[in-house]
C-alpha cells in the first residue's frame, strides 16, 4: 500500500457514496461493511541465515452470504489489516457484480518476496498456510494468487491444506495446470483489462488500435494486460514496475522489453526508451492508462496532470475518491477496479468448477466464458451508470453491494 493513503479509507468513501443512492438504513450499511470474521497469526520462520524471524499473516472474510469467501494471498512488506480488510471488502462486490457465486474474502502475510530465497519462501507459505488452515476449504474460503505470490505459492498451500485434509485441490485456485489450474487463469486478470479496455474504447468510438497505453506495474495484472493489449493491436508506450518506468512515444517492443526483464528482472535500463521516475510515468502523454501495480497512486496531487482519456483499473482501489472527482471533472472515463481486474476471479470460479467436477476446460472456452461474463456485467453496470447518473465507479458497487443485500435477505439476515 502506498503508505500515505489508507486503502480502507477509499473503499468507505465509495462504499458510503453507493449505500447512499441505495437509500439503506444506517443499520444494513453497517451490517454489510462488517467484516465476518479476521484472522491475525504469528509465525516463526528460520531464514537461510540462520536466524529466526517472526512473520505476521491475516485473513479476512468480509461477506459469505452469496457464497464460500473467494480472494487472493498478498505477500507484500507493507501488508498490513487494514489493507486486507479493504482488499476482503472489494472482493465481496467484485464477486457480486461479476456473479460468480463467491463471497469476499482477502489475505496477507508481511514480508518481502524480492529478497527471499525459494526454501525461505515455501516455508512461509506453508506455515501460514497450517495456521489459518481451519478457515480455509473449498466450501469456506478459497484463496488466490495476488500481489508478491503466484503458482508455486499456490500449490504449497494447497498441499498443506491437502495434508490435513486429504487431497483438495478446490480450496485454492491459480495453481499451475499441471495440478488442477484452469487453462488462462495465468493470463486472466490481464485479459479482462483488455476486453474492458476494448469496450469502454467502443463505447467512445475509439479502435483500441489507435490507442497508446502506459501500464503502471509489469508482473501478473500489467504485464499480461501490456501482450495483449499489444496483440489487439494497441502501442504501449510506456511500462513501470517498483524500481522506475520506461517511455517511448513511438511504441515499445514488447518482446524485447520482456527480454530484458528476464535477464534484469526489471523495466529500467530498457535501451530503446527514455528513463522515467515511477511517479513521472503515470503523468505522460497517452490514451489508456492502466494503473496495475498497488493502492492509493492516483491522487488528488497527480490525477489533474494524468493525460489519459481513458483509465482501467487492473490494481485494487488505485484511485482515491479526490482523484475520481477531478477525472469526473476532467471527462476522463474510467472501468473501476471491481469489474476492471475481475477476470481473475471469474476464471478463479471456473478452476474451482473444473476441480469440483475433476473436469478440463479448453483454453478457447474458458476465454469465450470469461469475455461473456465481464461484457455482461460490464451492461449491467452501463444500465445503472444511466439509471441514476452515476459513475461507472459507484454503479459498480451499487450492483455489487444490492446483490449481496439480496442474498443477506433471502437467508433471513
Ligand atoms: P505482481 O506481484 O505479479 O506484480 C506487481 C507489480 O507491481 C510488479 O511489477 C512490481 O514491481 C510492481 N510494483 C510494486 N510496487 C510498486 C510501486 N510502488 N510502484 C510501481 N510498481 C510497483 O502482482 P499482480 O498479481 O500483478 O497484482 C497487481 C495488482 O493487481 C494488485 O493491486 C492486485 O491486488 C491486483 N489484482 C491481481 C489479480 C491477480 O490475478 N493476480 C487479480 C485482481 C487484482
Amino acid at each position: 500500500m502506498n503508505p500515505k493513503i489508507s486503502a480502507y479509507k477509499i473503499i468507505r468513501h465509495n462504499f458510503n457514496t453507493a449505500v447512499k443512492h441505495l437509500g439503506y438504513d444506517e443499520e444494513t450499511a453497517l451490517l454489510l461493511q462488517t467484516p465476518f470474521r479476521e484472522m491475525q497469526v504469528n509465525f516463526p520462520v528460520r531464514l537461510d541465515n540462520g536466524k529466526l524471524k517472526v512473520f505476521t499473516g491475516y485473513r479476512v472474510q468480509h461477506n459469505g452470504a452469496r457464497g464460500p469467501f473467494k480472494g487472493g494471498i498478498r505477500f507484500s512488506p507493507i501488508v498490513d489489516l487494514d489493507e486486507v480488510r479493504a482488499l476482503a471488502e472489494a472482493m465481496s462486490w467484485k464477486t457480486a457484480i461479476v456473479n460468480v457465486p463467491f463471497g469476499g474474502g482477502k489475505g496477507g502475510v508481511n514480508c518481502d518476496p524480492r529478497q527471499l530465497s525459494q526454501r525461505e519462501l515455501q516455508s512461509i507459505a506453508r506455515t501460514y498456510a497450517s495456521r489459518i488452515n481451519q478457515i480455509l476449504g473449498a466450501y469456506r474460503d478459497i484463496p488466490a494468487p495476488d500481489m508478491g505470490t503466484n503458482a508455486q505459492v499456490m500449490t504449497w498451500i494447497m498441499d498443506e491444506y491437502s495434508k490435513r485434509n486429504g487431497y483438495t485441490p478446490a480450496v485454492i485456485t491459480g495453481k499451475p495446470v499441471e495440478l488442477g489450474g484452469s487453462k488462462g487463469r495465468e493470463q486472466a486478470t490481464g485479459r479482462g483489462v483488455m476486453i474492458l479496455t476494448k469496450a469502454l474504447a467502443k463505447d467512445y468510438q475509439t479502435d483500441v488500435r489507435d490507442l497508446k497505453v502506459i501500464v503502471q506495474g509489469f508482473g501478473n495484472v500489467g504485464s499480461n494486460a501490456a501482450k495483449l493489449l499489444a496483440q489487439e493491436g494497441a502501442i504501449i508506450v510506456g511500462l513501470s514496475d517498483v524500481e522506475g518506468a520506461i517511455y517511448n512515444d513511438k511504441g515499445l517492443n514488447l518482446n524485447a522489453v520482456l527480454e530484458h526483464v528476464k535477464k534484469t528482472r526489471t523495466v529500467v535500463g530498457f535501451p530503446d526508451a527514455e528513463q522515467v521516475s515511477g511517479e513521472a510515468i503515470l503523468e505522460k502523454p497517452c490514451d489508456v492508462l492502466v494503473p496495475a501495480a498497488i493502492e492509493g497512486v492516483l491522487t488528488e496531487e497527480n490525477a489533474p496532470r494524468v493525460k489519459a482519456k481513458f483509465i482501467v483499473e487492473g490494481a485494487n482501489l488505485p484511485t482515491t475518491p479526490e482523484a475520481d472527482a477531478i477525472f469526473e471533472k476532467n471527462g476522463v472515463h474510467l472501468v473501476p477496479d471491481v469489474l476492471a481486474n475481475a477476470g481473475g476471479v471469474t476464471v478463479s470460479y471456473f478452476e474451482w468448477v473444473q476441480n469440483l467436477q475433476q473436469l478440463s476446460w479448453d483454453e478457447d472456452e474458458i476465454n469465450q466464458r470469461l469475455e461473456k461474463q465481464l461484457l455482461t456485467a460490464y451492461r449491467d453496470i452501463t444500465a445503472v451508470m444511466k439509471e441514476r447518473n452515476v459513475s461507472m465507479r459507484i454503479a459498480a458497487y451499487i450492483l455489487g453491494i444490492s446483490r449481496v443485500h439480496r442474498a443477506e435477505e433471502l437467508r433471513g439476515v
